[in-house]
């Protein structure tokens, strides 16, 4: 990879310690031109004629999306957020009462209660797949449980919480054995990860463009197999994803647009695609290595570190490392990091309930260190985490 360049694109990256793109990355220098320069350009011409000149570029994002995730074009819904995009399909899956939604056990705040409403408003019920010892969905439990009353698997590609990488096509190849709809949300594994829908397997795969793809807040996207656009009604629709043709009828666009409303941040959509071409600009493969032996470095420095205790799960492991410090709630740990100019967040029991509640976890400390951090950055986190660990006790 092309370090002085990634450098001089996130002049960001150069004062500060950033260490949250499971949050809100930072994202290039190209990207935000993207976004600022249509942002200019609708206060002299209007937003109209401004996204008319860009109507080439507009198309291309789907185009880049699909290339990204191994997807035509046409398969490729572009949402506000990715919890936009994970509910446009989630809702379009029929249920009949007695039909079953099964969640993994690292399940999203936002998918979860959507299916607790479907299962108050529908009569569906909804099961939690257990994660086995090492924290990975347990798949022999899933089988277990597959039968043909379950219409729709919902996994968590990685947990918004931690580390681990839930096996994708194994889950997939046991749901369709039964005849199950397989939503996968993968809003932190896009971007980080190789996520290829084929290889995968998925009939759905949501994300967002404000994490692992540097791209700007307000984004998101959808996958759904091509095969099953037709069979999918969303909930809500409107005039761009769907066709008013007479007083009584009106038709759904056949593609992908069918999950998309009209209006949307021109800009934003603009800035999405050109984050997504600035990671295809890069083998995604070295982005995951990078990533990935950041993360390896700090999780197994964190953990020599006397009181601190790293809670990531998972056979295979990202770039997000979860940890604790014994005695120090991890809301002032983050805010003592950002007086030092690190950033970090915290992931709060409520986004992963039954994860955290089953690990006795309150809340978790978040460092999500993009390929853009240098290894200096990592070694000055970790002395302070121990600073902090050691000034505590
Ligand atoms: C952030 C996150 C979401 C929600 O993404 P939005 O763009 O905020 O809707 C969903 N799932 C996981 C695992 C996340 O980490």
């Amino acid at each position: 990879m092309d370090w002085e360049r990634i450098a001089a694109d996130t002049p960001g990256a150069a004062e500060r310690v950033f260490l949250d793109s499971a949050g809100s990355s930072l994202p290039p220098t190209p990207v935000l031109d993207v976004v600022t320069g249509h942002l200019r350009r609708e206060a002299e011409i209007g937003g109209y004629r401004a996204a008319h000149e860009r109507a080439e570029d507009l198309d291309q994002v789907k185009v880049s999306l699909g290339a990204l995730l191994g997807a035509p074009a046409h398969a490729i819904a572009l949402t506000d957020s990715a919890t936009r995009a994970w509910t446009q399909v989630f809702y379009a899956i029929p249920l009949k009462p007695g039909e079953k939604i099964l969640l993994s056990g690292v399940e999203y705040a936002s998918n979860a209660v959507a299916a607790l409403h479907r299962a108050q408003d529908d009569g569906a019920v909804v099961e939690v797949v257990p994660s086995d010892p090492v924290g990975q969905i347990d798949l022999d439990a899933l089988a277990g449980m597959l039968d043909e009353r379950v219409r729709i698997v919902s996994l968590v590609h990685v947990p918004t919480n931690g580390g681990l990488v839930n096996p994708v096509r194994e889950v997939a190849e046991l749901a369709h054995a039964q005849g199950a709809f397989v939503l996968l949300d993968a809003c932190q594994s896009v971007g980080q990860l190789h996520v290829d829908v084929t290889e995968l397997g998925v009939d759905a795969l949501s994300g967002t463009g404000r994490k692992w793809l540097r791209g700007p807040r307000g984004t998101g996207f959808l996958y759904v197999r091509p095969d099953l656009i037709s069979s999918l009604e969303p909930p809500v629709i409107d005039l761009h994803s769907a066709a008013w043709l007479s007083q009584h009828s009106y038709t759904l666009s056949e593609d992908a647009t069918r999950f998309e409303l009209w209006e949307c941040n021109v800009a934003a959509n603009l800035g999405l695609g050109a984050a997504v071409d600035y990671l295809l600009g890069f083998e995604i493969q070295e982005v995951a290595h990078a990533v990935g032996t950041r993360a390896g470095r700090l999780r197994a420095a964190l953990a020599e570190i006397p009181r601190v205790r790293v809670r990531d799960l998972g056979r295979r492991q990202c770039g997000i490392v979860s940890f604790t410090v014994d005695g120090v709630d991890p809301a002032a740990i983050r805010d003592e990091l950002a007086d030092q100019g690190i950033t970090v967040t915290i992931s709060p029991r409520a986004s992963t309930l039954l994860d955290m509640q089953a690990r006795g976890l309150p809340a978790v400390v978040r460092a999500s260190p993009h390929y853009f951090v240098r290894p200096g950055q990592l070694d000055s986190a970790i002395t302070a985490v121990a600073a902090i660990a050691a000034g505590h006790h």
